[in-house]
């Protein structure tokens, strides 16, 4: 009895211990954050474990107008080209819309070799409508010919723990609803940490799916365990936008409307970090969502906007 007192007392203060000096486990530098308009900030996060230069990108709307950010931000202290050929290790796509991957074919002929992870659907729209010869060249190593073999697509199986090559990290990919596609969502896991990263979705309700339901079900054991160090969702509109004209993205109230939905099956969203991601200009709409998130955010959700070429770490 007097011995298993000691050992709950030691993994108490052990745990109160690690808890004020945890550590951060992730990195996060956004290349892009936006959701439209400005070519030269949509969508793409590079993310690694804290402390490692091999990053993965999640999307890549914008990539070298991001990397020169960083670098005027002292972020990186390499040339732009090396960051997009030396730091970035592969690519995670969530959808085929060209605001979240225009940057990686731009980029192409200065990139070196590397995976393209997706689903099946998103490659084929790559193979077929991007890296083809009358668009640009094929840059991958399926597809039209002549292959210049840069680029080796990886089909991602939904809910399969993947290994990043030449990185730390994992990812599992779960199906999203956008409009007429299907969009991705990334758990990305480090050393038991994860984050999870949303492609363009629409709510639940609009969409008449129930793909957010499933991934809330995935990832409340995480919270719950403090195992997830942040959301990463778009919230393309202001609440004024009609449903109607969502085209498969959220608004705040519809964000709000999700993580009550996620609260319940984890317990408490307090603290938790939410990046928003995908804002839509013009700055008079992206001031609207600010203020409608603020007002509705009664679950404590610690609200993050990612800046272009500034680093996160979490
Ligand atoms: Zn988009
Ligand atoms: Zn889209």
């Amino acid at each position: 009895m007097h011995r298993l007192w000691i050992i709950t007392l030691t993994l108490f203060f052990s745990a109160a211990a690690f808890g004020q000096h945890k550590s951060a486990a992730f990195r996060i530098v956004p290349l892009g954050v936006k959701g439209g308009i400005d070519e030269s900030n949509l969508s793409a996060y590079m993310v690694a474990p804290a402390g490692s230069k091999d990053f993965v990108c999640l999307d890549a709307g914008t990539l070298h107008a991001g990397i020169e950010k960083a670098i005027a931000n002292k972020v990186f202290n390499i040339p732009a080209e090396q960051v997009l050929r030396k730091y970035i290790k592969g690519y995670l796509i969530s959808h085929a819309h060209l605001d979240h991957l225009s940057g990686l074919i731009i980029n192409s002929p200065d990139d070196t070799i590397k995976n393209i992870y997706a689903f099946a659907d998103c490659i084929e729209t790559f193979k077929t409508h991007y890296f083809t010869w009358e668009s640009w060249a094929n840059f991958a190593d399926e597809g039209e010919a002549p292959q210049l073999k840069k680029y080796h697509y990886k089909i991602l199986d939904p809910g399969a723990e993947t290994p990043i090559e030449h990185t730390e990290m994992t990812v599992q990919a779960f199906p999203l609803s956008h409009s007429n596609l299907t969009s991705t969502a990334f758990l990305v896991r480090s050393k038991g940490n994860t984050i999870l990263y949303l492609g363009d979705t629409g709510p639940d309700e609009v969409e008449k799916s129930q793909n957010l339901e499933r991934l809330w079900q995935t990832i409340a054991p995480l919270i719950k365990a403090k195992k997830l160090k942040a959301i990463m969702i778009e919230v393309s509109f202001p609440d004024e936008q009609p449903d109607k004209l969502l085209f498969g993205h959220l608004t705040p109230h519809w964000l709000m409307a999700e993580m009550k939905k996620l609260q319940v099956m984890a317990g408490s969203l307090k603290g938790l970090n939410l990046v928003i991601t995908h804002v839509k200009p013009p700055q008079s709409s992206i001031e609207k969502i600010k203020k409608q998130l603020a007002a509705e955010n009664n679950l404590g959700l610690h609200l993050i906007y990612p800046q272009q070429g500034k680093a996160i770490t979490l």
